[in-house]
């Protein structure tokens, strides 16, 4: 399983979904919920908030570092 720090780097990289750019105000990565775990394999949830657009994103990142999905 990949460490926070990594994860947190990986949803640094991961571009905005509304504006595709990639200057955040706000991150936070925690630990997944265990139902997220459960259902997709989900190891770390970041919250990201846009610089540019101002935009509200969940990603889940799993033990390998993929994205699975982007909100
Ligand atoms: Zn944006």
């Amino acid at each position: 399983m990949i460490s926070q720090e990594r994860a947190e780097r990986i949803a640094r990289a991961h571009a905005c979904i509304g504006c595709k750019e990639y200057t955040y105000r706000k991150i936070t990565v925690r630990s997944a919920m265990q139902s997220l775990r459960e259902e997709f394999g989900e190891e770390w949830h970041a919250s990201l908030i846009c610089g540019v657009c101002g935009v509200h994103q969940e990603l889940g990142i799993d033990g390998d570092g993929d994205v699975i999905y982007a909100a």
